[in-house]
């Protein structure tokens, strides 16, 4: 069974398809962490970012593996380096190319077929899973995804107004939108599930309950029937 999270930065994708595959007895795939291995991979060769050939070829020959203890370059498990600022500044040359990503699909694809997965990205639930179990897609206001990643920036003491982590995000998010292969958009049949002001307990609270009743999973006591495929907020306040 595929259960596909996708949706824009900062939404909570991660952490709510982590916590939502554990209560589940799911695996967990982070798939902006392969799109962050290819780059890194190509930022160790200080290669020019220009010659997306070269690119290609890197992300074909690098070995790339998943476990939940982290993501692997070459057996390297690179799971923090990946999250490191100037990988977050070049990842997009990576992502936007559409040999890159139809590599990285396939091999989702290949890894999702050993057994039920959550996954998390942008385009998991229109490209990488069409015909997905259930999908989500995760959505809040920008000032708030900006407020949570700004606050988690503070915690580890990076110095960073709020007002730049906000044109950084509208930057990405314009990027995700507009890339030609598996851009950013939710899937005709994706429950779209706005998260302002929920806390990520509940978030993840209600897409147990939803993926309980909808893919009669069972224990669907207290089941969430708010919302439905195609477009309808199930914000909390309509719970
Ligand atoms: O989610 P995360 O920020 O780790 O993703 C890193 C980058 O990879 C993002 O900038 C996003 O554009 C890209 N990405 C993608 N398709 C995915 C997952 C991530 O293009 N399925």
């Amino acid at each position: 069974m595929i259960i596909t999270i996708d949706g824009p930065a900062g939404a909570g994708k991660s952490s709510v398809a982590r916590e939502l595959a554990a209560r589940l007895g799911f695996r967990f795939l982070d798939t902006g962490a392969m799109y962050r291995t290819v780059a890194l991979a190509v930022l160790r060769r200080q290669m020019d970012w220009h010659d997306m050939p070269a690119v290609v070829e890197v992300a074909r020959a690098i070995r790339l593996d998943l476990d939940e203890q982290g993501v692997y370059l070459d057996g390297e498990n690179v799971s923090d380096a990946i999250r490191a600022t100037e990988v977050s500044e070049v990842v997009h040359f990576v992502a936007d190319h559409p040999t890159v990503r139809e590599l990285l699909v396939e091999q989702q694809r290949r890894i999702a077929s050993a057994g039920n997965y959550v996954t998390e990205g942008r385009d998991q639930g229109t490209v990488a899973f069409p015909n997905a179990d259930c999908k989500f897609y995760l959505t809040a206001c920008p000032e708030e995804r900006a407020e949570r990643r700004w606050r988690e920036l503070q915690a580890r003491g990076d110095v960073i107004s709020l007002e730049q982590v906000l044109r950084q995000q509208n930057e990405r998010d314009h990027r995700d939108q507009s890339r030609t292969v598996g851009r950013l958009v939710a899937a005709d049949d994706a429950w779209e599930v706005c998260t302002d002001g929920m806390t990520a307990e509940h978030v993840v609270h209600h897409l147990e309950q939803t993926v309980r009743e909808r893919c009669k999973l069972g224990v669907a006591s207290n089941a969430c029937s708010s919302g439905s495929p195609g477009g309808a907020s199930t914000s909390s306040s309509r719970e």
